[in-house]
């Protein structure tokens, strides 16, 4: 299949608001140009596109004098794209508020992309104007050159109005770089999946197998930070947010391997119930401990080198070392899962005993 070739159109030059004081707001003695959302949006919309092997064609530069209509649409007419973006961001009265998409009246394949767009504006939470969806006609405002005049599937967005106070914050002011990136994935998953297309969402992390892992295999990982929250863990080698488990406070059982993932370093570790995480190898948060480390821990917390401080009968284990009931096993383990041999009851009852008359 040959492939896929997209127009992507950032609606104005740049001179625009400079040159007809049109395309744009003012305000607290600001400008904000129309063209610089625009091109922002459009860029990123062009960079997902070529993610996913489509072919762009850029009608309306970006940062750049602006472009005829009639030679914007002729050039997508004759390159043969598969379809048009017209990329806007909309101005009105200080009350109307929204994105909307509009297609020319009857033009199927023109609709089809603008139901596309409306439907990942709301995937995405976008609030719309109205229902989002408007036709282009003759004898009307809506009289869109750039949908008359193109041979192919085309559609015009407004991305919401700048002369609305919650819309201006999100096309200029302090939402704009979340509520941009959200547009552009809005308006080039509409196009992908238009074009059938599979969208491959965020990149896979980049993860890489660090040299002299080995070193860190088979150690137990303690979680050192104190904060509230704990440290985050992810269920595969990646830092994002949607892999993420929970918060470990403790630790690890087991580390598996040190990993590279995105530049930054993160170790694949085991819990004690078998499952395999990945969290930080950042020192501030974690530490290694060798195995033997954890048995000298457990010994001099609770008396023997298999009980763990906080465990079930940890307590009650401790309590009889220290009355002289049980000395564990020469290795310095308790062995809490062995079964107890009749001689050994009649140890510990005995000892019991004579701990019991030396108190009196
Ligand atoms: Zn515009």
């Amino acid at each position: 299949m040959a492939k896929a070739y997209v127009a992507l159109d950032y609606g104005h030059g740049e001179n625009t608001f400079n040159d007809h004081d049109s395309k744009g707001v003012r305000r607290a003695g600001k400008n904000y140009e129309e063209h610089h959302f625009n091109a922002d949006v459009g860029e990123k919309v062009r960079k997902i596109l070529e993610e996913h092997n489509v072919k762009v064609l850029v009608t309306q530069p970006p940062y750049k004098r602006d472009v005829g209509l009639d030679h914007r649409t002729n050039l997508a007419n004759r390159k043969n794209v598969d379809l048009l973006v017209s990329i806007h961001a909309n101005a009105g009265d200080p009350s109307a508020s929204g994105a909307c998409v509009f297609a020319w009246k009857g033009y199927s394949g023109s609709n089809k992309l603008a139901d596309a767009v409306v439907r990942e504006f709301k995937a995405k939470g976008i609030a719309l104007h109205g229902s989002g969806r408007h036709y282009s006609q003759e004898g009307s405002w809506t009289n869109f050159h750039m949908l008359r005049e193109t041979a192919m599937t085309a559609i015009l967005i407004e991305h919401g109005f700048m002369t609305n106070a919650r819309d201006f914050e999100n096309i200029f002011g302090k939402n704009s770089k979340e509520y941009r990136q959200k547009c552009a994935e809005a308006d080039a998953k509409a196009i992908l999946s238009y074009l059938g297309v599979e969208y491959k969402g965020d990149k896979p992390a980049e993860v890489k197998r660090l040299r002299g892992a080995k070193r860190y295999e088979g150690k137990r990982l303690n979680v050192i930070y104190n904060g509230k929250k704990g440290v985050d863990f992810y269920s595969k080698a990646t830092w994002d947010d949607a892999f993420k488990v929970g918060a470990a406070t403790e630790g690890f059982a087991e580390v598996l391997g040190l990993l590279e993932v995105d530049g930054k370093k993160m170790y694949k570790v085991r819990g004690v119930s078998g499952e395999v995480h990945c969290i930080t190898a950042h020192e501030k948060f974690v530490e290694l401990a060798d195995k033997k480390d954890e048995g000298d821990y457990n010994m001099a917390n609770t008396g023997f080198r298999d009980v763990e401080k906080e465990s079930n009968l940890q307590k009650q284990i401790t309590e009889a070392k220290d009355l002289g009931i049980t000395e564990g096993y020469p290795d310095g383990t308790f062995r809490p899962d062995n079964h107890v041999t009749r001689a050994e009851a009649v140890t510990f009852a005995l000892n019991a005993y004579k701990q019991a008359l030396k108190d009196k």
